[in-house]
Formats: structure tokens, C-alpha cells, sequence
């Protein structure tokens, strides 16, 4: 860390310390439909096991499933049938259920929602704003968050750029900080919706190695949606291959073969 970074961590008074990392916690889908309020039925009977450690690739085609899936996982979602559950906290039913899961749980979109005209620190710190209550959020950072915030920022790699502002960063840059901002709140699952959909293909490979590695290092449970079948294989440790809201492929990238493409690609009933 740089000297005038030292110096800006160390400007608030000490806080309690922040948690220390946590490993993931296993997802569970049981039966979980989901039809939307004007009919369309975007999810059919699931059951899945998302496990720690493992990078999960949600594939497939607009419209298959993919978002109402991820949206299912953090409970922005209600499923029509069946139920979400989570070791360590349970069903998803509860407000309290509900807050405890997402205070675990970093999300990427797809686009990063940063705060252009803030620092990339201060975006990051938004990351914390969960732990705290409304009222608490009016004090300012501690020396303890701050820390934990450059050492996010500086996993993603943009150390030296702390200080600038959000909007300043290109795309990829913007995205990075997007997963320092999911780091922050030292979760034991990440979801990211389509994190790379915007993105170049060079730095579209980048960022998936980037979430992939520190997946895999904090033992996260990581579900990711994408569209592109080469990213899919190249990243994934698990495929769940969607289509019609319903998982048409479950296994390994090596045995997503041309058929298994074709299905999920191919015409609706193919
Ligand atoms: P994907 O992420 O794979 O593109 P989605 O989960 O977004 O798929 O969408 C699945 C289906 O549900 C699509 O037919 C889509 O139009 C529909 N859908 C998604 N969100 C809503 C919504 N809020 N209300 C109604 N239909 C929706």
C-alpha cells in the first residue's frame, strides 16, 4: 500500500475489526418455480446444490432462465413453488432469513451501478453499508474498513487508482471495482448477473479469470450467468445449461459436446 493510501487509512478513528474471511456456504433449490404476475412461467421445477468452491456457470440462450435463476439465489425473487435454502440460515422465507443471506452475499451486475463522480474507494465502501444500521452509516468509515477496502481493491488489481474517480475507469476497469465492491462485504456466495456482457473479449476473459481465481483462493460459492458457450467452457467449473426455464444440461464444461450446444441454442422444443 502507498504511503498517502496508508495515510487515508489511517485518518478515521480505530473500529471494531471486520470479520475475519469466510469460506462459502452451500445453495440449495428445491421444486423452485417461477411465474411472473403476467403469466409467463420463466422457471420450472429446479433442484440444484451450488456448492463452496466451485464456479458455477448459469448458460444459455435470452430469455431461458437465466436472471429469474440468480434473482431466485438472492431472494429478489419469490418462487412460485418450491423453496431456496441456504446451510447455515435456511429457507429463504423470513425478513430475517432473507437480511442474514444477503448480508453474505456479493452481487456483480451487469452493468457495475458505481457512483461515477465518487472515488473507487468510496464505491467499494458502499460495500459495507449492509453491516451497518441507517443510522451508523452517518459516521465515517473506520480505519479497519478502509483497510479492508484497499486490500479488495487491491486484489482486483487497481491499487494505484484508489483515489480517482469511478468514471474516470475504463469498462473493465469499472467492473473490477464492481467485484472489490462485492469483496468488501466478505461474502460467502457471489452472484453475478452477465458480468461480462459489456465487456470486450479480451477483457471479458480477464474478469472470469479474475472472479474464477478468487473463488476459488476465499472458497466462495459462485453462481455466474452467461450467453457465450467459449467463456462457458473455458472458466466454469460446472455448466447448468438453461432453456425455456428449464436445466437441459448439468455436468462438467468437457462434457457440454456440439448436441448439448445445439439443444440449448437450437429452436425452442429442439
Ligand atoms: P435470461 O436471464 O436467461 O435472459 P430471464 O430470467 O431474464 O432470462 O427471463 C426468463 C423469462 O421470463 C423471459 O421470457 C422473460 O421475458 C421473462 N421475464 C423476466 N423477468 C420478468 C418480469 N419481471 N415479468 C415478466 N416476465 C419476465
Amino acid at each position: 500500500m502507498t504511503a498517502s493510501l496508508r495515510f487515508l487509512a489511517d485518518a478515521a478513528p480505530a473500529a471494531p475489526a471486520v470479520p475475519a474471511a469466510r469460506t462459502g456456504t452451500a445453495l440449495r433449490t428445491a421444486a423452485v418455480e417461477v411465474r411472473y404476475p403476467n403469466g409467463t412461467q420463466a422457471l420450472q421445477a429446479t433442484s440444484l446444490v451450488f456448492e463452496p468452491g466451485r464456479f458455477t456457470v448459469l448458460l444459455g440462450a435470452s430469455g431461458a432462465g437465466k436472471s429469474t435463476l440468480l434473482r431466485c439465489l438472492n431472494g429478489l425473487v419469490r418462487p412460485t413453488a418450491g423453496t431456496v435454502s441456504v446451510d447455515g440460515i435456511g429457507e429463504l422465507r423470513s425478513a430475517a432469513a432473507l437480511q442474514q443471506h444477503r448480508r453474505s452475499t456479493g452481487m456483480v451486475f451487469q452493468q457495475h451501478h458505481l457512483i461515477g463522480r465518487l472515488s473507487v474507494l468510496s464505491n467499494v465502501l458502499m460495500g459495507r453499508l449492509g453491516y451497518h444500521s441507517s443510522w451508523a452509516t452517518l459516521r465515517p468509515w473506520s480505519r479497519s474498513e478502509k483497510e479492508s477496502a484497499l486490500a479488495a481493491i487491491e486484489r482486483v488489481g487497481l491499487l494505484d487508482r484508489a483515489l480517482d474517480r469511478a468514471d474516470e475507469l475504463s469498462g473493465g476497469q469499472q467492473q473490477r471495482v464492481g467485484v472489490a465492491r462485492a469483496l468488501v462485504q466478505q461474502p460467502r456466495v457471489l452472484l453475478a448477473d452477465e458480468p461480462v456482457a459489456s465487456l470486450d473479449p479480451a477483457t471479458a476473459e480477464h474478469l472470469l479469470s479474475l472472479m474464477q481465481r478468487i473463488c476459488r483462493s476465499d472458497g466462495l460459492t459462485a453462481v455466474v450467468s452467461l450467453h457465450q458457450v467459449e467463456l462457458a467452457r473455458r472458466h466454469a467449473d460446472r455448466i447448468v445449461g438453461l432453456k425455456g426455464g428449464a436445466v437441459v444440461f448439468d455436468g462438467a464444461p468437457s462434457a457440454l459436446g456440439s448436441q448439448a450446444v445445439l439443444e440449448l441454442y437450437g429452436p425452442a422444443g429442439t
